[in-house]
C-alpha cells in the first residue's frame, strides 16, 4: 500500500508534467473507483489549469484555476502512469486518463486494480476529508512536545495512536513499525506512559524514517521516470517490517523480530530492545 513517502514521490513525479497545464481532455473508463466520481467531473476539469500539486498526509492535492481542488488518493493499489510507459500495470485497470495541455500533450493514467483509490472535487474553502487531519509529520507543527500533548490522555497502545490520523497525519503501518523500532519503544506501550524524552525521540525517528524513504523514492523516481514512467510503488529496505524471525538489526541486541496482531494489523518489533 502506498504510504506517505510513496505519495510524496508520486507528487514529485507528477508535478513537472501537470503543474501550470490545463486538462486538455479527461476520460473516465468507469463511473466509480472506491466512490463514484463527482458530478460533472469531466466538465469541471476540462480546460481548467492545475496550478499547484501538493501532498497532505496521503492525499494528492491539486489546486485548480476554477477555485476547486482535485483530491486524489491511491488507496491500496493505485498508481499513475506518465506518458503511457508501464511498469506492468494491466490496461484493464486504467480508470482515468488525463491528457494535459502543451506541445507534448502528456498522458497521465490512473491505474488501480483493487479500486480503493478515489478522486474528489472540493469547492473553495472545503477541506473535505482533510478537515480532521493532525499535523504533517515532516512539518514543524509535529514535534516531541506536540506528540506528548496528543498522547497524554490516550490509553491505546502507541502503535494504534500513531495510526490515528488526528494524532499525526499520513503515517501507515510500515513506517510506524520502523519508527518505533528506531526509538526503542514497544508497539504495545500505552500511549500515556511515554515520557517527554521518549516523545522527542519518537517524533525525531518518525521524521528521519520518512525522510530516508522519500530520498530512496527520489532515486527510484529517476529510474521510473526514465525506464517505466510508472509512479506509485517501490520497495524500500525495512529494518523490522516484514522481517519476522530475523535477527534484530541492533548490533548489541541478540533479539529476534516478532510479529503480533494489533487492531487486525501486523506489528513487527524486537521485544528485547523495544520496551
Ligand atoms: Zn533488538
Amino acid at each position: 500500500m502506498p504510504e506517505l513517502p510513496e505519495v510524496e514521490t508520486v507528487k514529485r513525479g507528477l508535478a513537472p508534467v501537470m503543474e501550470g497545464r490545463a486538462f486538455a481532455h479527461v476520460r473516465l473508463n468507469r463511473a466509480d473507483i472506491r466512490f463514484p466520481f463527482p458530478d460533472n467531473f469531466i466538465e469541471r476539469l476540462q480546460g481548467v489549469i492545475l496550478e499547484r500539486l501538493s501532498r497532505r498526509a496521503k492525499f494528492l492535492v491539486a489546486e485548480l484555476s476554477s477555485g476547486e481542488t482535485l483530491l486524489m488518493h491511491l488507496g491500496m493499489s493505485g498508481s499513475f502512469i506518465v506518458g503511457n510507459k508501464r511498469a506492468g500495470q494491466n490496461p484493464k485497470h486504467d480508470h482515468v486518463v488525463f491528457t494535459m495541455s502543451g506541445a507534448d500533450n502528456p498522458l497521465i493514467i490512473y491505474n488501480d486494480p483493487r479500486r480503493f483509490g478515489f478522486m474528489e472535487l472540493l469547492e473553495a474553502g472545503d477541506l473535505g476529508r482533510m478537515a480532521d487531519l493532525g499535523p504533517e509529520p515532516l512539518s514543524n507543527n509535529f514535534s516531541g512536545p506536540a506528540l506528548f500533548d496528543k498522547l497524554t490522555n490516550k490509553k491505546a497502545p502507541i502503535k494504534s495512536a500513531l495510526l490515528d490520523q488526528r494524532v499525526v497525519a499520513g503515517l501507515g503501518n510500515i513506517y510506524v513499525c520502523e519508527a518505533l523500532f528506531g526509538a526503542h519503544i514497544s508497539p504495545l506501550r500505552l500511549s500515556n506512559t511515554l515520557s517527554e524524552d521518549e516523545c522527542e525521540l519518537l517524533s525525531a525517528e518518525i521524521k528521519t524514517t520518512l525522510k530516508l524513504a522519500i530520498e530512496a523514492g527520489g532515486s527510484t523516481l529517476q529510474d521510473f521516470a526514465a525506464v517505466d514512467g510508472a509512479l506509485g510503488y517501490f520497495q524500500h529496505r525495512f529494518k523490522v517490517y516484514d522481517h519476522k524471525g530475523d535477527d534484530c538489526p541492533t548490533k548489541t541486541c541478540a533479539g529476534t523480530i516478532s510479529r503480533i496482531k494489533q487492531s487486525g494489523r501486523s506489528s513487527f518489533y524486537c521485544d528485547k530492545c523495544q520496551k
